[in-house]
């Protein structure tokens, strides 16, 4: 199934609260036209379907495939002759090589209304299935199962940590990320409390009526002592992500340098001669050379989580600012007072100073760049713009803030189902 990326079914939305005090009927949608045009659609009467086979013209008897149990034996059992089994492990070799059939997954034998062997269809995973064609072709095709995309809404105040809150909630872990990542820059994750709340709208992928997966957080509502932080998921060509209220990603950008009136002396480079060790050897870092002694910032909001010494590096800190990203600087001559792992760093804040410890001919610092766990050249980075969106785009804007903002007031106690939305990738023009 192809995902229609760019205007995804988050606009296409007949969203259906159902609360443990209320019952609201939302409309969370740009195209309102879609939502009628779909419930049309859904008067029609369709023949039940399974692995694409009308129940009603052929049986399908399901198993799950045993220990030391192969294709031939399967394939004879369903009443194949050898020759096609044969053929058919010959053809289906570039698509789905029977030799990779595994004990204990699904499979089903489908016979015609003749009840002769028709096909035999695996189930590697719940995503997709293999089809064997046992008539004529003798061939394999796979087919992907197709994803409904149902909007849910959950909440909580916590009494334990985040995580388990959640949990107790019946959160999907993955939406515990997704929550971060969408309000990080501004909450500080490591010290929840008690009593804070947050209500969550997100989507949730259903393959035949079970959960298989999260999609997208659309709007995401924190409070705690301090505040109330309110993110909502916003399509915009500039930049797709976490807006806040007022339009601005909640992602903060990262600063360019770590420290003030440098210069790049080298640059981030897979293979560069290194000065001091006289050979080629890639260069994972950008090096900013500066006075000894000026200070080093860290470019975001982190977590400290190194400050050591090594021969090559010198001393250096690490800090972690999200789940994605982390910066290292390296040769600093000393670090900054306080400075220890498991501290908190500000944008800005001076975590040490500019030296050349460790391998390096002159001061600099080495600023390296970390997306999730593998050093990458900043500068050519994608990060959220520093400017809120354009103004043209933010009557838009507000108007789905509003009814995001008024469907996350919604949300109750209890995680509550909303409407489906499973036609709607193929509804955009
Ligand atoms: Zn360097």
């Amino acid at each position: 199934m192809k995902k229609n990326k760019k205007k995804s079914a988050i606009y296409a939305i007949t969203a259906a609260l159902t609360l443990s005090a209320c019952f609201v009927l939302f409309q969370l949608n740009r195209h309102d036209d879609l939502a009628n045009t779909r419930q049309e659609e859904s008067l029609i009467e369709k023949p039940i379907k399974k692995y694409g086979y009308d129940i009603d013209f052929y049986k399908i008897e399901e198993r799950t495939i045993e220990k030391n149990q192969f294709l031939s034996e399967i394939l004879t059992n369903a009443g194949v002759n050898y020759s096609d089994i044969h053929n058919l492990a010959e053809n289906s070799k570039e698509v789905f090589d029977v030799r990779n059939l595994r004990a204990g997954k699904k499979y089903a034998i489908v016979r015609d209304s003749c009840l002769s062997p028709e096909a035999l269809v695996y189930v590697p995973s719940v995503y997709k299935y293999v089809k064997y064609n046992l008539k004529n072709r003798l061939n394999a095709e796979i087919v992907e199962k197709p994803i409904a995309t149902c909007i849910e809404s959950g909440s909580g105040t916590l009494n334990s940590s985040l995580w388990n809150t959640m949990i107790d909630n019946n959160m999907p872990p993955a939406l515990i990320s997704k929550m971060e990542d969408a309000l990080a820059w501004s909450i500080d994750f490591y010290h929840t409390q008690v009593d804070d709340e947050y209500r969550l709208i997100y989507e949730r992928e259903y393959i035949d009526g079970e959960a298989v997966g999260v999609g997208k957080l659309l709007g995401a509502y924190y409070k705690n002592y301090a505040n109330e932080y309110y993110a909502v998921y916003y399509d915009h060509e500039h930049y797709s992500g976490y807006y806040d209220l007022e339009g601005r990603p909640t992602k903060k950008p990262f600063l360019k340098a770590p420290v003030k009136f440098s210069r790049i002396s080298s640059k981030f480079s897979l293979s560069r001669f290194h000065p001091v060790l006289k050979r080629r050897k890639a260069h994972f870092g950008t090096d900013y050379a500066a006075a000894y002694g000026t200070p080093i910032f860290s470019v975001a909001n982190g977590v400290v989580t190194r400050v050591s010494y090594t021969k090559a590096n010198g001393r250096f800190v690490k800090i972690k600012h999200d789940k994605t990203y982390q910066t290292q600087y390296l040769h600093m001559s000393r670090f900054a007072e306080g400075i220890k792992v498991g501290m908190h760093v500000k944008q800005g804040q001076t975590i040490g100073y500019i030296g050349s410890s460790g391998l390096a001919t002159g001061p600099h610092v080495c600023f390296r760049f970390w997306k999730n766990g593998k050093q990458v050249n900043h500068l050519k980075e994608n990060f959220p713009p520093a400017e809120p969106m354009p103004e043209d785009e933010l009557d838009a804007f507000f108007t789905y803030r509003d009814k995001m903002i008024n469907l996350l007031d919604l949300v109750c106690n209890t995680p509550v189902s909303i409407m489906t939305d499973s036609e709607s990738e193929t509804s955009e023009p």
